[in-house]
């Protein structure tokens, strides 16, 4: 029977991205299975209803596609009242954050449902092409750096000019992953002084092959999988003490420093920003996950102490073109694997598949989810 994958308008505060783009909604139509979308559903993103293939059904309200939908697709969906609307034996797909309010998975798996998280596809070579997390991480560490140079009140760039010359902003950016080598390439294509620091020391090379220089602080932290690992005290102190040194000389710090599954390390402290020249600006993309800074707080914008502090929320959203094109193409790729030529099949051997399934035969199926709700669970008895 002909598979129908749906796709809504996203309704999360701040979302502008879209699950589905024209071209993958053609790539769903081309494998024989069928399209449903909610009016409008990709207007905000540049999308209009127009821009999507005709073959595709336009539905007439969001209830049509969550009844008429066997997979729904979405950038975060797992909104419980979508999920009341849905037939039994959906299959959800999204950025459905496994790490926060892990009862919803109960309720779903309850319900029938199949949930995969995007954000568990496991980072292996085989599933770089769906990874959501680099996809949408390197369109923030991009934004990070224009946000800052919009809010700061300097140039980037050396200018020579006849007012006299002009010296080029020095950036400091925390956390070399996906999103700090993006923020970083993006501040040197802007011509400033770019320093980049990592606890994990094969980002040495990392960050100098973008022409920037790498501070060392003296602290290694690797973790499980190639990630940093949370650092004790005495190197957290380390950390702080050599890290003073050099933000006395900093115009722009972003930070984007992350440990899987925990909050943001807090890397910066309020009396280090006490340090930091007046004028200079933070972007801190831990800002969700608690903040690298201090001083930081989700979603707010403000002058502490003379630097500015910016805690960005869902910045990948607001460059929501081209992160909801990477984003719909992770997520070809990963129905990709759920064609078994023209077939909508769910192979339990293939360990991307088994490795992102949040609930599935009307189980919480996912190790880390499980541990959290049994963490929970033991905290309430
Ligand atoms: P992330 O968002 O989890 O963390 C961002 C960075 O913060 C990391 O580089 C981490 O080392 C750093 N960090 C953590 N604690 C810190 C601290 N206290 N001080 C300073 N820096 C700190 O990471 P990410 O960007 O998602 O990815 C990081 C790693 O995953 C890299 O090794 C990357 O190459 C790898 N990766 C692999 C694949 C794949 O194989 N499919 C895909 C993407 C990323």
């Amino acid at each position: 029977m002909t598979k129908t994958i749906g796709f809504l308008k996203e309704t999360a505060k701040g979302e502008q991205r879209v699950a589905l783009v024209p071209e993958t909604v053609q790539k769903i139509l081309d494998v024989g299975w069928q399209v449903l979308m909610e009016p409008d559903a990709g207007e905000m993103a540049g999308f209009p209803n127009s821009a999507y293939p005709e073959m595709m059904q336009l539905a007439k309200r969001r209830e049509d596609v969550l009844h008429g939908a066997d997979v729904l697709v979405g950038v975060h969906a797992l909104d419980a009242a979508d999920v009341a609307e849905l037939r039994d034996d959906a299959v959800v797909i999204g950025m459905v954050s496994p790490y926060t309010n892990q009862q919803r998975f109960v309720d779903a798996a309850a319900k029938g449902k199949t949930v995969f998280s995007m954000e568990l596809i496991p980072r292996t070579t085989r599933a770089q092409a769906m990874d959501v997390l680099s996809s949408q991480a390197s369109v923030a560490g991009y934004k990070a750096v224009l946000l800052a140079a919009t809010e700061a009140p300097r140039f980037f760039p050396m200018l020579t000019t006849a007012a006299g010359t002009i010296r080029p902003a020095s950036v400091l950016v925390i956390g070399a992953g996906v999103a700090g080598l993006q923020a970083m390439a993006t501040a040197k294509r802007l011509g400033a002084n770019v320093t980049g620091y990592d606890v994990r020391p094969e980002t040495i090379e990392q960050v100098k092959s973008l022409g920037a220089k790498f501070l060392d602080l003296g602290v290694e932290a690797v973790g499980e999988g190639g990630y940093a690992r949370a650092l004790t005290d005495e190197e957290k102190q380390q950390q702080q003490d050599n890290l003073k040194k050099h933000l006395s000389s900093v115009d722009v710090l972003i930070t984007t420093a992350a440990v899987p599954g925990r909050p943001a390390p807090r890397i910066i402290t309020a009396d280090m920003v006490k340090q930091m020249k007046p004028g200079s600006v933070i972007v801190d993309l831990g800002a969700e996950g608690g903040g690298n800074c201090e001083p930081t707080e989700a979603g707010v914008n403000k002058v502490v102490d003379g630097v500015r502090v910016i805690g960005p929320e869902n910045l990948s959203a607001t460059v929501a073109l081209h992160a909801s094109e990477m984003y719909a193409r992770n997520v070809w790729n990963l129905l990709s694997l759920m064609n078994n030529e023209g077939e909508f099949e769910l192979n339990w051997e293939d360990d991307i598949l088994a490795g992102c399934a949040v609930t599935r035969g009307g189980e919480v199926v996912h190790p880390a989810v499980k541990d959290a709700l049994e963490a929970h669970q033991g905290g309430e008895s």
